[in-house]
């Protein structure tokens, strides 16, 4: 059984800090996107307590409306919901569900992207590029479909990493991948917010200053460089999927 709206709305053990639970009931009772006004309040609340906000690196406004009203009026005009709607809340992430799940955080970062560049002046220049939304796209649709949906950022990541993933989870693809991987290594006892609680605690030591390996993994730090990344964590490496945590 994967946990209901009640458990992530009002159990501490299921939501983590009460501030998620403030944001599970969020998107319990507003699910959908036919309103810009309240799809704007969503990106805004979930941008800003994750601090992953669609507005960074938007550039300037060419207009009175904010981005993410701006988003909003995009969304409410998109398949998000039929695409949500095709993934049901009691659908724990699966590779069944994979290809939903990357599809609809695909759309959704295609949608902001459009938006932005609707909204930006900086974007109305050919070589803009907007800023990379994979991070506050996955945690977006996660307080829609929690069961569904793992969050993915730079500390989640680098928690699969210190377990021992080895893929590219550059990519939501990828670290959706990954973290199906290390999801079947943790018995069926898990969620995604479960999972993620441990990632980015593994992730942030991993990640951490001022050690030269990592305290969990033991894996050199050294140079953070691409090539740098790519020779510590190569295939070749011993450890497996199966670090206890
Ligand atoms: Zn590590």
């Amino acid at each position: 059984m994967t946990p209901t709206w009640t458990d992530y709305c009002s159990n501490e053990g299921f939501a983590g800090p009460f501030e998620n639970q403030i944001l599970y009931a969020m998107c319990r009772d507003h699910p959908g996107h036919d309103s810009s006004y309240v799809a704007a309040g969503k990106v805004t609340a979930i941008g800003r307590i994750y601090a992953a906000s669609p507005a960074r690196g938007a550039g300037k406004p060419m207009t009175d409306t904010p981005l993410v009203r701006t988003i909003g009026e995009y969304l409410a005009n998109s398949k998000l919901d039929e695409m949500l709607a095709s993934i049901d809340f009691g659908s724990r992430f699966s590779p069944e569900i994979l290809e939903s799940v990357v599809s609809a955080h695909g759309y959704l970062v295609s949608e902001i992207v459009a938006a932005t560049r609707s909204w930006s002046r900086e974007a109305q220049d050919g070589n803009w590029r907007p800023r990379n939304h994979d991070s506050f796209a996955s945690k977006y649709l996660h307080f829609h479909r929690p069961n569904a949906f793992p969050i993915m950022d730079k500390f989640a990541r680098a928690g699969l990493k210190c377990v021992g993933q080895t893929g590219n989870v550059s990519t939501y693809a990828g670290f959706c991948d990954a973290f199906a991987q290390y999801a079947q290594t943790q018995g069926d006892d898990w969620t995604p917010r479960s999972l993620d609680t441990v990632l980015v605690a593994r992730g942030r030591k991993h990640e951490a200053r001022g050690e030269k390996n990592c305290e969990e993994c033991k894996k050199p730090k050294g140079h953070r460089t691409r090539a740098g990344l790519a020779e510590i964590y190569a295939p070749a490496a011993t450890t497996t999927g199966s670090d206890p945590v």
